[in-house]
């Protein structure tokens, strides 16, 4: 189960390089160690920077074809049963001129791949909050609308410069929740509880990305808890992005102890040097998890997904009967008696 996740931010290097050449877009590096050394954090400007220019190297529906094909094989290579995906497509539309419903039948192409292989992914479609514009926004919603109709498109999602706000897209926010469209929203990753707050005010969002920073503020947390509003936690994209200075000291631990709900992701995998089996493996480690609370946050993960009651019983089923610890299979052999 992941829930946080960028489709651009998951290419992998070789492919980025592939693009760039058959595009001729030119790249600070010419090798996959090369990109590696550019992934490497410097700070937020230098991370978006390298998300712009590796977005810039898809120019075409069949590269945006080919990158969910290959986040699908990697998906699948994990076990990662059902994905919802963040997606920027008015970037796309802007930088490389690819009409939405181009795009559309991309995705659908490489989703449909994505089932071939037993498992789904669903797209988040966010607005850029550094764009500031209401019309771009507005178009973005329009979108969602026009793919939700056989659940290529799950949700509305916003991501970007926390500082910049969340104020001017009131009306879309407000017009997607009356109409049930759900939205999960970045926060409290690069400012703090206070952009918690009015990101949770402004977008009506189900779920929270990162929100990592709430431990700054005692009410927000009980608001969290009451509410049962979920946290995509992405430890070691926090840790890249200096929020944390190292994986200890994440918030994480604390979050669990107050009783928020957690999911556990992986955000931007190559270009953060990690993937979501790392994150799990990480996490387990360092907070000294259980299997029982692993159980238990990949469950938290199916109750936030953006699904029916139905799609979700049946994830259910199938990660109990998959779930190696002995404890789980007890379980299931008492619920079959
Ligand atoms: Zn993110």
């Amino acid at each position: 189960m992941e829930l946080h996740v960028h489709l651009e931010g998951s290419i992998r290097p070789e492919t980025v390089l592939e693009l760039a050449k058959r595009n001729g877009k030119t790249l600070p590096a010419t090798t996959v160690e090369g990109l590696r050394d550019w992934y490497q954090f410097k700070d937020f400007p230098h991370f978006v920077e390298v998300y712009v220019a590796v977005s810039q190297c898809i120019q075409s529906a069949e590269d945006l074809e080919l990158i969910v094909r290959e986040f699908a094989d990697s998906q699948a290579a994990q076990n990662v049963l059902y994905t919802e995906v963040t997606y920027t497509a008015s970037t796309i539309a802007k930088y490389a001129g690819i009409p939405w419903p181009q795009q559309r039948d991309a995705l659908r192409r490489g989703r449909e791949y994505a089932q071939s292989l037993g498992i789904d992914i669903r797209f988040i479609l966010d607005i850029v909050r550094d764009d500031q514009d209401v019309a771009i926004a507005t178009e973005v919603l329009d979108w969602v609308r026009d793919g939700q109709s056989d659940g290529l498109v799950a949700a509305l999602g916003i991501a970007g410069m926390e500082t910049a706000g969340t104020a001017v897209y009131a009306e879309v926010f407000d017009a997607a929740q009356a109409e049930g469209i759900p939205v999960a929203a970045h926060a409290g990753e690069t400012a703090g509880a206070e952009s918690i707050r009015e990101t949770l005010a402004v977008t009506h969002a189900r779920r929270i990305g990162h929100g990592v920073r709430a431990v700054e503020d005692a009410h927000l947390i009980v608001q969290l808890r009451n509410d049962g509003i979920p946290l995509e936690i992405c430890p070691t994209s926090n840790v890249c992005l200096g929020v944390f200075p190292d994986l200890e000291s994440h918030s994480l631990g604390r979050l669990l102890d107050e009783g928020v709900v957690i999911t556990i992701n992986s955000d931007d995998p190559p270009m953060m040097g990690t993937t979501l089996t790392e994150e799990w493996r990480r996490v387990m480690e360092t907070f000294e998890l259980s299997e029982d609370m692993a159980y238990s946050l990949t469950m938290n993960a199916v109750n936030s997904a953006f699904l029916d009651l139905e799609k979700k019983a049946a994830l259910r089923d199938q990660i109990r009967t998959q779930w190696p610890s002995p404890e789980e299979e007890t379980e299931s052999d008492e619920e079959q008696n």
